[in-house]
């Protein structure tokens, strides 16, 4: 009972470390085209808004 029990424990923590970097993987991946799809839309405000992050955290622009 007691190796079952620390047996599951371990798959547990393996299993949440996996989906932990899963999950600050597909995070940074929306962020990252979050900034890129709306630096290039042609709608003026969402423009400017991206345009004034890029500018912000020092991504070339213009
Ligand atoms: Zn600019």
């Amino acid at each position: 009972m007691t190796t079952q029990t620390a047996q599951l424990g371990q798959a547990t923590r393996a299993t949440g470390r996996a989906s932990g970097i899963t999950a600050m993987i597909t995070v940074a991946l929306i962020g990252l085209g979050v900034v890129f799809v709306t630096g290039h839309v042609q709608a003026g405000t969402l423009h400017d808004a991206a345009h004034d992050v890029r500018h912000a955290t020092g991504f070339p622009c213009h």
